[in-house]
């Protein structure tokens, strides 16, 4: 359940009740999925209601747009401002906010003429991460970047995502594992990849995946902690030599990885480094101190 009747967003300068949010049938984003959206989390931290990396995000929204040439006309404190606004209407402190920028009727392949805003809110559970997840290899691809703009948070792109992970529940598997075009891996549908070898943390370079703000805040932990990090290109076979690994993004926050393909990983995840990750992550987003003792 996203909303109520008591639900309130915003869309296009105003707060409305969610239930009489309309929009026109007619849109290029229904129709081709060009638009751009963002996924953040807020928290009830130590210090209030916080939505953590919120400039990251809305400056990411902005670069989607502008990758894929729809027009983007929005300051990103005023974004905030209104984010915060969106919480507070509806009570929300632990939240999924979702910002979605759409555009306006055009049957034809060009540019809109106008675009639209809106963001809601829902409720989200506390941090979990103590699932580990069983993960497949797919056998879809990440889409070429010759083809699409692998680094803008396109609506569209999203097809790719969703066969993915219904092939992995189908199969019976909690999430995929998704390769690029050269046949290294990439990331999942919707989280970023990294694995543990022998006291190292690596994860596959920009270029074929998102560049995903939580992939940066956990090599900013790594550097913080002096766990060393690597970003460097794998094929699925190393994985088969891996200590642990573990998926992170801002719904998965950092989620340990049990198997991939029914093989599990030589290390617990509770003597893993990704556990470190995950107790500094937590402090992180709800504000606190974290002290980590390396023995
Ligand atoms: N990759 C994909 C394809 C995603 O959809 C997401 C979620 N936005 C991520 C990675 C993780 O990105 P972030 O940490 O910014 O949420």
């Amino acid at each position: 359940m996203y909303y109520t009747k008591d639900t309130t967003l915003f869309l296009n300068g105003k707060f409305i009740k969610a239930v009489d949010a309309t929009t026109d049938l007619y849109s290029q984003t229904l129709h081709y999925g060009y638009g751009v959206f963002e996924g953040i989390r807020a928290y009830n931290t130590a210090n209030g209601t916080k939505i953590y990396k919120a400039v990251e995000h809305f400056e990411r929204l902005r670069n989607s747009a502008e990758s894929v040439n729809i027009p983007f006309q929005y300051d990103t404190d005023e974004l905030i401002r209104v984010t915060y606004q969106v919480l507070k209407k509806n009570n929300l402190s632990d939240a999924y906010i979702r910002p979605l920028v759409y555009c306006s009727p055009n049957m034809s392949l060009t540019q809109p003429k106008e675009v639209f805003l809106m963001i809601c809110a829902w409720e989200w559970g506390k941090y979990l991460g103590d699932k580990l997840l069983k993960l497949c290899l797919s056998s879809y691809q990440r889409p070429n970047p010759n083809s699409v703009k692998v680094e803008a948070k396109v609506t569209g792109h999203y097809v790719n995502s969703i066969l993915a992970t219904s092939e992995a529940k189908v199969r019976g598997y909690d999430e995929a594992l998704m390769l690029d075009m050269n046949g290294t891996v990439a990331e999942a549908p919707g989280a970023n990849f990294f694995f543990e070898k022998d006291n190292v943390l690596y994860t596959p370079p920009l270029g074929h995946i998102l560049p995903g703000i939580t992939r940066q805040a956990v090599i900013n932990i790594c550097r913080e902690l002096e766990i060393p990090v690597k970003e460097k290109s794998f094929k699925p076979e190393e994985l088969e030599e891996a200590d642990s690994a573990f998926l992170c993004g801002t719904a998965a926050e950092i989620a340990g990885v049990e198997s991939i393909d029914a093989k599990p990983f030589r290390k617990s995840w509770s003597e893993s480094i990704g556990v470190v990750i995950q107790e500094a992550y937590k402090c992180q987003v709800l504000d606190k101190s974290f002290s980590h003792v390396i023995i």
